[in-house]
């Protein structure tokens, strides 16, 4: 059983193979994989919390600023900050980018920044498969118009909830397709864990059966032929380039003892969640550097992608309430208008949503990506002690808002089958949200993005991005299934290379 432990206790000497920055889920299952090649040490900054509760968590991040049209705004750029990152409390959605998500050029054609990724469905297929076959993900097949070719589910689907069951109705009267949310939550046992009781929505909760899938238990879990070593409570603040132009050293900051150290590594994976990883780019000045490492071309931080979504929500008629003790936060879901919304522009994924706070709700939350814009970026603030950590530039395109409003009227038709007095809240999330990515897009060519397919920073070959700050377009569709399989696929070519 590995454990995360100070960095006082971790071996400096000699120096690791590889060297992870960031403990989320891309940081965890590349630290994982490429332990079973070389000596790896991962750096977390966040230290295990497991009694704080999420709005205690988030607040403990909101240290950034959004500069927008709406003016100067507290902004938060984590997910989460501990061990397991924004997954170990996550609402268990675990969905694969479909295949036109890889190029959403027509539908984008207005976009500032290449929505193309470098790569195709295809090539994250067999890592997505591979994602699947470890965690388990209760889904069905065959009712989802938009559902990639993939392995065949090895867990049934979990039950309608008595709202999701009045969710499908109202489908049904509208003629829009629905299946179950792909969950990776047990349905029944699987890889060790335990089939869900439904104690409720597992959205911004630890888990506490452990029947949601995680990939730090994994980690955690894995045997003596992984030689990982792992750290919490430090902050990576800086890489450092020797004269050759490779990285050599990251230099950080342990926050228990308040000391800096110096961690030297032949490789160096940057898995610090899109925006923070654009911030550790940034902040690695140097004489052949000088505007932050691998940004001789300024596209670090640039084409950063948020969501928009947003609730609807009405009572839940008593006899739903009645039948319902606690439930899963999602059984629900439709792709029908993922593609193509009913007044044009790229869709997006509508889902019931439950909320733990709200017994007497149902609620759907919808959800469209954001057109890449260049000129939507990060960058570290000017140091201060207590000043901000970063600054996001960020203004949402119009035709998004109103693909945003196409969608949700959606929803609140839906709604209005159920009951009267429906209403609908689009959430502000350019202040920062818990799906981030862009800022170090993926392409071939080496002018207008930041590393290559294989995640490799174009301008220094010992370094990789393995978060979502590769992705070139966010897509609608929730992100933590591609962040994992995406993670997998580059930390394995870096090992088989290395
Ligand atoms: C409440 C909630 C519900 C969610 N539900 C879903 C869902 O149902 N389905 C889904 O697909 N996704 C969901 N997500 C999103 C999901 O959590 C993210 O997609 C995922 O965590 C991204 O993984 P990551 O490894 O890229 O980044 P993160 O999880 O953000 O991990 C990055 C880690 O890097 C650390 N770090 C940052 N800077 C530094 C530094 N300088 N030095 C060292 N460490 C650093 C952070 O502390 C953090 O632990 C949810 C998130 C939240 C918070």
């Amino acid at each position: 059983m590995k454990h995360f432990v100070q960095l006082s206790q971790i071996p400096r000497s000699p120096d690791y193979d590889y060297c992870v920055i960031g403990g989320g889920p891309a940081g965890l299952i590349a630290a994982h994989e490429l332990s079973r090649r070389g000596e790896t040490l991962l750096l977390e900054a966040g230290a295990a919390s497991p009694e704080s509760s999420y709005s205690e968590l988030r607040a403990a991040t909101t240290d950034s600023v959004l500069v927008s049209d709406h003016g100067v705004h507290p902004a938060n750029p984590w997910t989460l900050r501990g061990p397991g990152g924004g997954m170990e409390r996550y609402a268990g959605i675990l969905v694969r980018y479909r295949a036109q998500d890889f190029d959403r050029s027509a539908a984008f054609a207005h976009a500032s920044a290449d929505p193309r990724w470098p790569i195709g469905y295809e090539d994250l297929r067999p890592y997505y498969d591979e994602v699947e076959r470890r965690f388990g993900i209760a889904r069905t097949t065959g009712l989802d118009p938009t559902e990639p070719p993939s392995c065949a589910p090895l867990l049934p689907p979990h039950p309608p909830s008595a709202r999701a069951e009045l969710i499908n109705e109202a489908f049904d009267e509208l003629g829009i397709g629905h299946f179950p949310t792909p969950l990776g939550v047990n349905s029944r046992p699987f890889a060790r864990r335990p089939a869900c009781t439904r104690c409720g929505p597992c959205n911004e909760t630890l888990c506490r059966t452990g029947a949601k899938a995680s990939v730090l238990p994994l980690v955690l879990g894995s045997g003596s032929e992984h030689r990982l070593r792992l750290a919490h409570a430090v902050t990576a603040e800086a890489l450092r380039v020797d004269p050759s132009g490779r990285v050599s050293a990251v230099e950080c900051l342990d926050t228990v003892r308040g000391r800096h150290a110096t961690i030297r590594a032949r490789h160096f994976v940057i898995a610090a969640g899109a925006l923070n990883s654009c911030a550790l780019l940034l902040r690695s000045t140097s004489r052949l550097h000088p505007h932050g490492l691998a940004n001789g071309n300024d596209q670090v931080g640039r084409g950063i992608q948020f969501k928009l979504t947003g609730y609807a929500d009405v009572r839940a008629p008593a006899s739903a309430q009645l039948r319902e003790s606690p439930t899963l936060f999602s059984t629900t879901a439709t792709t029908d208008f993922y593609h193509r919304l009913p007044g044009g522009g790229c869709g997006g994924f509508l889902y019931e949503a439950s909320a733990s706070d709200r017994p007497d709700t149902i609620r759907l939350h919808f959800v469209v990506s954001e057109t890449p814009m260049a000129e939507n970026s990060v960058a570290p603030a000017p140091s201060s002690a207590d000043g901000p950590n970063v600054v996001i530039r960020h203004r949402t395109h119009r035709s998004d808002l109103r693909r945003l409003r196409s969608l949700r009227s959606i929803a609140v038709d839906t709604l209005a089958r159920i009951g009267r007095g429906v209403r609908a809240q689009e959430e502000f999330n350019a202040t920062g949200m818990a799906h981030l990515a862009g800022g170090c897009r993926a392409g071939t060519d080496p002018r207008t993005s930041v590393v290559g397919p294989e995640g490799r920073l174009h301008q220094c070959d010992n370094v990789y991005v393995a978060d979502s700050a590769y992705f070139p377009y966010a897509a609608a569709a929730n992100p933590t299934m591609t962040v994992i399989a995406n993670a997998l696929r580059i930390s394995r070519q870096l090992a088989q290379h290395s």
